[in-house]
């Protein structure tokens, strides 16, 4: 909320969007959880809808998707630029990508970033891959707005030329990445006159956040360590 009302006071708010984890808001208490990340995200929907930007639901671990989904569909009631996302390392995904190509759905797609068993996720590198092509072509088809959010050359190659294989005008959806990576690729993107998104951590609870990331790729602390130890 203080951030939201920072964005509009800045005038930043065009320019911005709001994620949120529904873990950080209630999904997980036993009982009521759903029904109380619910309200607070609704809360969270209002203040974004009067700061005059959207929010995006992230995605966690794979037993939360359905609660996800179903907390989406009834936030889209009330304020329907909601956004989720999806991750293609998981088997159901291409169908939630159909279900979702609507217009007016806000939908990125991740390769994902847990730790999920065989039972629900590819395992292999280049079938995650390979699922986020399937994925991307469905949404790129359909008629909602689709954000494409690796850093991988590849995919991020195949995005554009999905884009023009459907006659996508730029700004009819978005690349993103995450704050300090591929920097040079975020603005080489944004040059050629696409619509680049960088996901920033924000707040106080940045210990979980900065964790997954190494465990997701344990050469970031490399780059973590020097950030802290340099002077410049
Ligand atoms: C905007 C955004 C939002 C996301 N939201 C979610 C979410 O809600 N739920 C979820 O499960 N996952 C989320 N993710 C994480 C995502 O699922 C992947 O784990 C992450 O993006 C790495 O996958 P990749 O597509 O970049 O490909 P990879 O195959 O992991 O990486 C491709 C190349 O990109 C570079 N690279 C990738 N990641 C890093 C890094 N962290 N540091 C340095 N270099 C890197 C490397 O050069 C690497 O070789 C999000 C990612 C982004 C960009």
């Amino acid at each position: 909320m203080t951030l939201l009302g920072r964005l509009a006071d800045e005038g930043l708010s065009s320019g911005a969007e709001v994620s949120v984890k529904l873990s950080a808001v209630g999904q997980a208490l036993p009982g009521d959880g759903e029904k109380i990340a619910l309200e607070h995200a609704r809360q969270i929907c209002a203040a974004a809808t009067a700061a005059g930007t959207t929010v995006t639901l992230d995605m966690e671990d794979h037993t939360t998707t359905d609660s996800t989904l179903g907390i989406l569909t009834e936030l889209r009631r009330d304020f329907p630029s909601t956004g989720a996302v999806l991750q293609a390392y998981l088997y159901r995904t291409e169908t939630d990508c159909a279900d979702l190509a609507y217009e007016g759905s806000r939908v990125r797609l991740c390769k994902g970033a847990y730790h999920e068993p065989a039972a629900v996720a590819y395992q292999d590198k280049t079938e995650v891959d390979r699922a986020y092509v399937r994925c991307l072509k469905v949404l790129m088809a359909g008629a909602g707005y689709p954000m494409a959010a690796t850093h991988d050359p590849r995919l991020v190659e195949i995005a554009g030329a999905l884009a023009v294989r459907h006659e996508r005008a730029k700004g009819s959806y978005e690349y993103q990445m995450l704050y300090g990576v591929r920097p040079d690729e975020q603005l080489r993107l944004a040059g050629q006159g696409e619509r680049v998104r960088v996901y920033v951590p924000y707040g106080d609870q940045w210990w979980g956040y900065l964790v997954r990331r190494m465990a997701e790729k344990p050469a970031n602390l490399t780059l973590f360590l020097r950030a802290l130890t340099s002077t410049g």
